[in-house]
């Protein structure tokens, strides 16, 4: 659904991703392991088109988006980040249903029939007129799924979607993206949860200083690393 060709992203003369290539199949789970630095946040914003490429290409069902209606290509994406970036002024459902009416013109009985679909999903329905302050970290970042939900994407892109949350929080998070998983949702993961990626991952993308250094099956990435870069960093994060 997804295909990346020879993308290249410099900051000045700082070649921060080169020549990087891979897809995201329909349903497919892929998640973007690697070091501080290597480029992993880099290539979401470039994917979702928060920052301009220098070179090559991004294909959104065969399609490049440069070319084409790239409205359209980001209503299809969701985002989640680490930092939740909820709207603090606004409550849990009006989070959900405010991109579904401004931005793709939904009813508002269907933005909120829709909403309330996702926060039911991520356990989060009883708290729809919360404001973000009064949740814990691991509740605004199952308001920030639904939210990324609520639009209907074709993928959503999660950048460390735990890692600003206190560890008794992390696993109330991925129990709800193992479950999105399992509904076939097209997820695009930066995580550092090893247990998680080798888990759900149908594919494994290892970056190393802005390079895709190997990428692969879980069970490949994990238990044979083709790569001495992959085996150093494995061994230093498991
Ligand atoms: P982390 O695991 O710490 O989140 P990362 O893999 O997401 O790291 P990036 O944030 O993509 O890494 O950064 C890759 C490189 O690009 C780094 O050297 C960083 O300093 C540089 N960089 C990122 N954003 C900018 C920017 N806006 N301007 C200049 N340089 C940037
Ligand atoms: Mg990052």
């Amino acid at each position: 659904i997804i295909e990346i060709k020879n993308l290249s992203k410099s900051y000045e003369d700082n070649e921060v991703l080169k020549d990087i290539n891979f897809s995201v199949n329909k349903g497919e789970v892929v998640c973007i392991i690697g070091s501080s630095g290597s480029g992993k946040s880099t290539l979401l914003r470039c994917i979702n088109l928060l920052e301009n490429i220098n070179g090559g290409k991004i294909l959104y069902k065969g399609k490049d988006i440069l070319q084409n209606d790239s409205h359209h290509y980001r209503t299809k994406l969701g985002m989640v980040f680490q930092q939740f970036n909820l709207f603090n002024n606004y409550n849990v459902l009006e989070n959900c249903t405010i991109g579904p009416l401004k931005v793709i013109k939904k009813s508002q009985d269907n933005a909120r029939n829709i909403a309330l679909k996702y926060l039911e999903v991520v356990g989060m329905d009883s708290y729809i007129e919360y404001m973000p302050k009064y949740l814990s970290g691991g509740q605004k970042q199952r308001v920030a799924i639904a939210r990324a939900l609520s639009m209907e994407p074709d993928v959503i892109l999660f950048d460390e979607p735990t890692s600003a949350l206190d560890p008794e929080m992390v696993g109330e998070v991925l129990k709800v993206m193992r479950k999105l998983a399992d509904t076939g949702l097209t997820m695009l993961i930066v995580t550092h949860e090893m247990d998680f990626a080798r888990e759900v991952a149908d594919k494994i993308v290892f970056m190393d200083n802005g390079i895709i250094k190997e990428e692969g099956s879980p069970k490949q990435i994990f238990n044979s690393p083709k790569e001495k870069r992959t085996r150093e960093f494995l061994r230093r994060i498991l």
